[in-house]
């Protein structure tokens, strides 16, 4: 990766919807994820009003509700943001004592650039993950963030499993969530979530340079009525911590 030519040129990140949609309240389902799923095998998302966290990992779809369970939803489930890849490794690290802060800290080292997307993947024994998972609403939808503080939150100790997500530049303000955004699902599948917090004992990363970006906005009349005019990031950084 150290070469501009050794880089995964062909690595594209697909994207529905904007997560400024997601931060007012938009949470109707727009995109099918069996549809979205024909673009990638890898991805993290949310669900027709905010019915859990998505994971989609070895192209298969994970939804772990706020009660914890993790359901295999058809592909007929609609998403309001999502976002996928085919994933491909361009490096790949074995870590010991890895956790949220470091890689976050220690981002150069892991990373060649900030100013690219990244598909992260890790696997490994962890010493614990917290995550959080959004509870299914009803109409009319509060926004995201009177939502996330009431999330359910879910505490995993000395547990295998996998994290599935993605890193975006500064610049994708308003259109995705800057920097860090993972997901976990333990490796037997009964638990996982949007990530808050882990450390990992021992593992393996493997990171994918994503230099091409789709994104599909919802032709629907409540996405056209948004306001779209308050910088948002503020509040996305409260709800992602
Ligand atoms: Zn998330």
């Amino acid at each position: 990766m150290e070469t501009p030519k050794e880089l995964n040129q062909e690595g594209i990140l697909f994207q529905v919807s904007v997560i400024d949609a997601l931060l007012q309240g938009l949470y109707d389902g727009v995109y099918p994820v069996g549809k979205m799923m024909e673009k990638g095998d890898f991805g993290i998302g949310t669900f027709h009003a905010l019915d859990g966290e998505m994971i989609i990992l070895n192209d298969t779809l994970f939804q772990v509700v706020s009660s914890g369970e993790v359901l295999r939803p058809s592909g007929d489930i609609l998403t309001p943001f999502a976002v996928i890849t085919n994933f491909r490794s361009d490096k790949q690290l074995s870590l010991v004592e890895l956790s949220f802060d470091s890689l976050k800290g220690g981002f150069s080292h892991y990373f060649p650039t900030p100013n690219m997307f990244y598909a992260v993947k890790l696997q490994g024994e962890f010493r614990f993950v917290r995550t959080r998972s959004v509870p299914l609403q009803t109409k009319p939808y509060p926004d995201l963030a009177e939502v996330a503080a009431g999330q359910p939150e879910f505490d995993f100790e000395n547990v295998t499993g996998d994290i599935v997500g993605f890193y975006s530049p500064n610049f994708v303000k308003g259109l995705n969530v800057s920097g860090l955004h993972l997901h976990f699902l333990t490796t037997d599948r009964t638990g996982g979530g949007h990530i808050l917090n882990f450390e990992m004992k021992s593992g393996t990363m493997e990171i994918g340079l994503l230099s091409q970006y789709q994104l599909i906005l919802p032709e629907r009349s409540d996405f056209f009525r948004g306001d779209f005019t308050n910088d948002r990031s503020a509040e996305l950084e409260k709800i992602e911590k």
